[in-house]
C-alpha cells in the first residue's frame, strides 16, 4: 500500500504533467472526489484548463464541486472505461447538488459511487433507449455501492452549478437527460446536449467537456 501511494502521489503526477494532465485534489473546499476510489485508481486526471474551469466554477457558484470519473494520467486516446470519451483529459463527470432531510443544501450525495441514483426512476429517454435494445443505458443502477435515501435533488443548486460551468468560455458541452434540461429551465442553452443511447443515463450526474 505504501509503495502504491508513493507511486500515486509522488511518481505519477510529474510524468502526467508531461502528458498535459494534472491530478485533481483528494481534498479541497472547492473541488473534491465523491470518494477516494477515484484518485486511488488514477481516475482523477484532467487537462489544466479543465481543472481551472472546475475551480473557477466553484468560485462563481459558491458550491463545492464533487467529481466522479475524469481521465487517466497518460496517453490521449486511451479511454477510461467504461467511458469511451474520457480519453483526452478534457472530460469529467460531476455530481448534482442535493438537499438533506431538513431541506438544507448539503455536499453529501445519494450514491456512494456517485452513479446510479436517478432524479426520476423512469424517464422517456431511458425508456426509448431501453426499448431500442440499448441494455446498458441504465446499467449504472447496479453500481451505486450503497445509497442515502434521505437526500433530495436540489434543483436550484444544480442549476447554479450548470450555469456557472456554462459561464466559462472553455465549456464545450454538458450532457444531461432532456427532462432535466427542461426541469432546470436550461432548455435555451445550446451547449447542453443529449448524449444518445450508446452512453448511459445522465440523470444521476453531469458530463462536462471542454474545447
Ligand atoms: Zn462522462
Amino acid at each position: 500500500m505504501c509503495l502504491y501511494l508513493i507511486f500515486n502521489l509522488i511518481i505519477v503526477p510529474p510524468i502526467a504533467k508531461g502528458f498535459g494532465r494534472e491530478a485533481l485534489p483528494w481534498f479541497s473546499a472547492e473541488v473534491a472526489p465523491r470518494n477516494w476510489f477515484y484518485p486511488l485508481a488514477f481516475r482523477n486526471y484532467a487537462d489544466p484548463e479543465l481543472k481551472a474551469v472546475l475551480f473557477e466554477s466553484a468560485k462563481t457558484s459558491g458550491l463545492k464541486i464533487t467529481y466522479l470519473d475524469a481521465n487517466f494520467p497518460f496517453f490521449n486516446g486511451f479511454p477510461l472505461l467504461p467511458h469511451l470519451s474520457h480519453n483526452d483529459g478534457r472530460k469529467i463527470d460531476l455530481s448534482f447538488m442535493y438537499l438533506d432531510n431538513k431541506g438544507q443544501a448539503t455536499t453529501d450525495k445519494p450514491s456512494r459511487s456517485g452513479y446510479g441514483v436517478y432524479v426520476q426512476k423512469r424517464s422517456q429517454s431511458s425508456k426509448n433507449c431501453l426499448d431500442q435494445g440499448f441494455w446498458q443505458y441504465d446499467f449504472t443502477k447496479y453500481l451505486t455501492f450503497g445509497t442515502n435515501d434521505d437526500l433530495e435533488f436540489d434543483k436550484n443548486g444544480t442549476r447554479d452549478l450548470i450555469q456557472s460551468l456554462l459561464s466559462k468560455s472553455q465549456t464545450q458541452s454538458i450532457f444531461i437527460e432532456p427532462y432535466l434540461e427542461q426541469q432546470l429551465q436550461l432548455n435555451k442553452a445550446y451547449r447542453i446536449r443529449f448524449h444518445g443511447c450508446r452512453a448511459v443515463r445522465h440523470d444521476d450526474h453531469i458530463h462536462l467537456q471542454i474545447k
